[in-house]
């Protein structure tokens, strides 16, 4: 077991570095050639862009944009843009290498891209938010295509958002089918039926996969457990309302502005409505209001942190009265916190698999638009599961081969790093990261190294 560090370092890129360098012992062949890790780990191409934008008030604000693409080795970029006040170079490299292990996860052809423009989306008008959209669109140039990098909705951006972002690109390249430039469109435009859903529906298909298969010893299924949900966008509403409709009780809710709990349990469409009426979920009636951090101590079986980055930390960890932790955002947990979970018998159900629904639906949605055909309902839904079920499956039964050959491995650690010979054991996240780490040495190696 790794040692526990209580000043953490919360670099996401560097936290992105050392999810990898945990799991790459489990790779096999990867120690074989040196530097391939450093092939496979540093991110292709990142553009950094000054965006100004006339404000409401006649005055010139500059904002700074990035895109990143991590790899491109298994097919085109494929990743969110958000408009998050922390959304500088380090963040969007994370996310961008994080979206290149989903995508070989989940065995779609794509590689790892992610964008990010550091503003409190929050604070702007609608003209301002479409201005700096097309502003960043065009500064993007021929940096995002059809085949080459497909951006999506993430934190504060959504189908508007990427219809705007089409229309730009499609000012830029008259004449061509530019659907494809932007997945999770609006229906109306090019979007998908299920994607607004998608990656709600996918968590709870995995969730619900995993303790099928007897993932959690005493919960053997959704209905019945009590469920905690951090962030209530697109994430982390839509989970809320599924895992209410399968028979869960939702136990607590929060947004940026704080939570509410009641172990009684919350009906999502009443919380929805009054969020939409008031900005926030706070002064919901019929529930205790919590700080936003405090929803991740509730008590639960079900714990789906749905917001941002490092939130659950050494520094709370230990607090986690949940039995499983079911990843709806990118990055929610840091390794040292992962090192505590696992220590207090908590399985988390990483980000790349959990939360992989979003983009799931995203290549069925690119995928349409390049056959100019539109699926139904039933169609998507039923691909989603069992894209979902498949990856789950995968992730379960790898992980019972590691544990398996455990001793193996360790043997082979411990002749080589006399130093610190103690090779932990894999948890799920380490255990997909090898799965989709493996699936993009297999590219990189059978496309050989240009030149
Ligand atoms: P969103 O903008 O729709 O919602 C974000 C939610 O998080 C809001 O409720 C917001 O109030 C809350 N939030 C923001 N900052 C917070 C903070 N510091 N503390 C607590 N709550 C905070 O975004 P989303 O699309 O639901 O994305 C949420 C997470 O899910 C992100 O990590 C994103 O990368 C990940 N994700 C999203 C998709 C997608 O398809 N939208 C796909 C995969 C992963």
């Amino acid at each position: 077991m790794h040692t526990v560090d209580r000043v953490e370092d919360l670099n996401p890129h560097r936290i992105a570095r050392q999810q990898f360098d945990r799991s790459a012992p489990f790779v096999d062949d990867l120690a074989d050639w040196e530097g391939l890790s450093d092939f496979l780990f540093e991110p292709e191409h990142i553009l950094e862009v000054a965006l100004p934008v006339l404000m409401d008030n006649r005055s010139v604000k500059m904002f700074t944009g990035y895109r990143v693409l991590h790899s491109s080795i298994r097919g085109p970029g494929k990743g969110g843009i958000r408009f998050y006040p922390t959304a500088g170079k380090e963040e969007v490299m994370a996310l961008a290498t994080w979206m290149t292990w989903k995508c070989a996860l989940l065995d779609i052809p794509f590689g790892g891209a992610k964008g990010g423009i550091a503003v409190d989306a929050r604070a702007l008008s609608r003209r301002e938010k479409e201005h700096l959209t097309r502003r960043y669109t065009v500064a993007l140039g021929d940096t995002i295509g059809p085949f080459t990098d497909v951006p999506a909705p993430d934190v504060y951006t959504d189908a508007q958002t990427m219809a705007w972002i089409f229309d730009t690109y499609q000012m830029m390249h008259p004449g061509q089918g530019n659907l494809p430039v932007v997945t999770g469109k609006p229906l109306e435009l090019g979007g998908s039926v299920g994607r607004d859903a998608a990656t709600a529906q996918g968590l709870f298909h995995v969730t619900e996969r995993f303790l099928e298969l007897g993932g959690v010893p005493d919960l053997s299924e959704i209905r019945g457990a009590r469920v905690s949900i951090q962030g209530f966008g697109n994430a982390g509403r839509h989970a809320a309302r599924l895992f209410h409709e399968a028979g869960a009780t939702i136990v607590g809710l929060s947004d940026s502005r704080g939570g509410i709990y009641n172990p009684d349990g919350l009906t999502p469409d009443s919380v929805g409505r009054h969020k939409d009426e008031t900005g926030t979920l706070a002064g919901f009636s019929g529930a205790e209001t919590l700080g936003f951090q405090d929803v991740l101590e509730v008590p639960c079986d079900i714990l789906v942190p749905a917001a941002v980055e490092n939130m659950i930390t050494t520094e709370n960890a230990e607090r986690i009265d949940a039995k499983l932790v079911a990843e709806a955002a990118n990055g929610p947990t840091t390794p040292g916190a992962d090192d505590i979970l696992c220590g207090q018998g908590i399985h988390v159900l990483p980000d790349i698999l959990a939360n992989a629904g979003g983009v799931v639906v995203s290549y069925f949605e690119w995928a349409q638009n390049l056959s100019n055909q539109q699926w139904d309902e039933a169609e998507v839904a039923e691909k989603l599961r069992k894209k979902m079920y498949r990856a789950t499956d995968l992730v379960v039964a790898r992980r019972a081969e590691l544990l398996e050959s455990l001793p193996t491995y360790r043997e082979r650690w411990a002749a080589d790093h006399a130093a610190d010979p103690t090779l932990p054991e894999p948890d799920y996240r380490m255990t997909a990261l090898t799965v989709a780490v493996k699936r993009c040495q297999a590219a990189a190696l059978q496309r050989g190294i240009w030149p």
